[in-house]
């Protein structure tokens, strides 16, 4: 995780009245497990539990979770043990049902299954304790990774090539993402955040990492709320990948470009306006969603 990684941009061809050109950043492309923004933020985390020695990695995260299916990666290539706190005793029984948490297991990470209760108390001393008196020591990173090396990390999603776009867009989980990109843009930027969940704490979140004022969260994209989604939102993203040959995921990238497109038809953007979108990755998710859209009899997403 050593070597500077820069991703490749593609124009997003598309017809509209206002000139609006959209280009995609495909940080979906630059690690075959670890991908777009998960490597961004692991990087310096991986690194300064090395320079504490530490033995052990400990991270938290649902059952679909890119951020578990990514510590669990990284940890194998840098010779770290990982323990991953999953929320939802249920699942115990049900690994190989679940494709991320199989490969997380296939990466070496020992899975502990807590309930939603518990899982409520992650960020808690008194639980962090808890946790060491059971498994040792080890270099804790919070839940989705979110920390001030993450955001560090993120800062290199963007490089001074991207100085011609006016507009950058990323979508948005604990903000972690969005501050490094904010941190690392020009002032006559605007940075534009597309939250894949309701609430309204995120700003805030925001506020403690990113050191300028130039953002905003557009909120009328989330679906109904994390990991929920639309058969419009399915149609669109297949209608995307047929059209441009590039597979969005459902929780996150799939949102943004949604909401995108939407904005860009009802002139959000001035004439002219150069658009940078970053892809932050996530398709691993998109196998174990469709397991979930068939059983509801849903359509589902091309892969
Ligand atoms: C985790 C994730 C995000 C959200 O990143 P934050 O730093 O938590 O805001 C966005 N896109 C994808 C694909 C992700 O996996």
């Amino acid at each position: 995780m050593h070597t500077p990684t820069t991703s490749s941009i593609q124009q997003v061809p598309l017809e509209n009245k206002g000139n609006i050109q959209l280009y995609i950043k495909r940080e979906d492309l630059i690690h075959p497990f670890i991908s777009g923004n998960k490597f961004r933020k692991l990087k310096y985390n991986i690194l300064e539990a090395k320079r504490l020695k530490k033995q052990t990695l400990l991270t938290f995260g649902g059952a679909y979770s890119n951020h578990i299916a990514a510590t669990a990666y990284a940890c194998k290539e840098n010779g770290l043990s990982s323990i991953g706190v999953i929320r939802g005793e249920e699942l115990t029984e049900k690994i190989n049902d679940n494709p991320t948490l199989r490969f997380a297991q296939s990466c070496g990470m020992k899975l502990v299954f807590i309930t939603r209760d518990d899982y409520r108390k992650k960020s808690e001393t008194e639980f962090i304790i808890k946790l060491e008196y059971k498994f040792g020591d080890f270099y804790l990173l919070p839940e989705g990774g979110t920390n001030e090396l993450a955001v560090k990390g993120c800062k290199e999603i963007i490089n001074s090539e991207d100085e011609k776009f006016d507009y950058i867009c990323t979508c948005v989980g604990t903000g972690g993402t969005i501050s490094g990109i904010i941190n690392a843009s020009k002032l006559k930027q605007k940075v534009i955040g597309f939250p894949a969940l309701k609430g309204d704490f995120l700003n805030q979140d925001i506020r403690k990492f990113a050191v300028q004022n130039n953002w905003e969260l557009i909120t009328d994209y989330h679906f109904g709320g994390y990991g929920k989604i639309k058969p419009e939102l399915i149609t669109f993203m297949n209608m995307f990948k047929a059209t441009y040959n590039i597979s969005l995921d459902p929780i996150y990238t799939g949102k943004m470009m949604f909401g995108l497109f939407d904005l860009i038809e009802h002139g959000f953007f001035p004439n002219d306006s150069k658009v940078l979108a970053i892809h932050t990755g996530g398709l691993q998710g998109v196998s174990g969603m469709n397991l979930k859209l068939k059983r509801k009899n849903l359509p589902l997403i091309k892969e």
